[in-house]
């Protein structure tokens, strides 16, 4: 249920267009509705819940020795993946444990 508003401008009753309020009379629209407020909200939440997890498994994975070509510290965590031909060589993938640098061999 959307509540009717008047334009702040020329009190014209405004109509929703889409997402938005509209002024009928001459097309004024307010930026800030609640409605984006609480998508922006669900976003951020979800990333950062993404971030959890994927800190979490990085801190499962095995560390090795290996420069890293950014900051050049000795240690990085190493994970690899299985292209889709199961016959071709893996990628080696490694994050960094001082910097979160990624890089990847093949
Ligand atoms: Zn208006
Ligand atoms: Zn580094």
């Amino acid at each position: 249920m959307i509540a009717n508003l008047f334009c702040p401008k020329c009190g014209t009753i405004m109509l929703p267009e889409g997402k938005k309020l509209k002024c009928s009379g001459c097309s004024y629209s307010p930026r800030s509705k609640p409605e984006n407020i609480i998508l922006k909200e669900k976003v951020e939440v979800s990333k950062e819940q993404e971030i959890e997890i994927r800190d979490q498994k990085v801190e499962t994975l095995p560390k090795i020795k290996e420069d890293c070509p950014k900051c050049g510290n000795k240690f990085a965590y190493y994970w690899t993946l299985q292209t889709r031909a199961s016959d071709e060589s893996e990628t080696r993938f490694f994050e960094c444990v001082k910097c979160k640098n990624r890089w990847r061999l093949y």
